[in-house]
């Protein structure tokens, strides 16, 4: 359903007083405020759609927890990790191996998704970006470690 509230507010760029200063106004100049055009008065108008429940998007076939920077698509999204949209929907935990394992390591992964489950490992090399550590074209092992160490907490 759509809804509309309407109210008026002190206009915010001239903080009600209708004069604006600036950057370019000095020593007791201003001009007249563009946005309320002097009334002080700035009236708003907002056309919603009261929430009831979440919408199912038709589009949508895999759902990922976070998107380390890189494109997700093809025919295969499962590639990429994530879940099935349906079990997400059931309101189903990404299940273990869920990440995007392909493509980032657990520390790039976990700098985004989650802070607490990222490994402050001595080996890990991160200048710039997680694709130039040393241990990058290994990550494999990475994601093994990263699974006794982290995997069932
Ligand atoms: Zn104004």
């Amino acid at each position: 359903m759509k809804n509309k509230i309407e109210f008026d507010r002190v206009c915010e760029s001239c903080k009600g007083t209708g004069l604006y200063i600036g950057m370019a106004e000095r020593d007791g100049a201003a001009v007249v405020c563009h946005k309320c055009k002097g009334t002080g008065c700035e009236h708003i108008s907002i056309e919603y759609e009261s929430f009831t429940e979440r919408k199912i998007s038709e589009k949508v076939k895999r759902v990922f927890r976070v998107n380390p920077g890189i494109i997700y698509g093809g025919p295969n999204l499962s590639l990429f990790g994530g879940m099935p949209v349906y079990e997400w929907l059931r309101g189903l935990p990404f299940p273990p191996g869920s990440e995007d394992r392909l493509y980032s390591c657990p520390c790039w992964f976990y700098q985004i998704a989650d802070y607490k489950k990222k490994p402050e490992w001595r080996e890990c090399q991160i200048g710039c970006t997680f694709s130039n550590c040393r241990q990058f074209f290994s990550k494999e092992s990475c994601w093994e470690r990263w699974d006794r160490e982290f995997g069932n907490k």
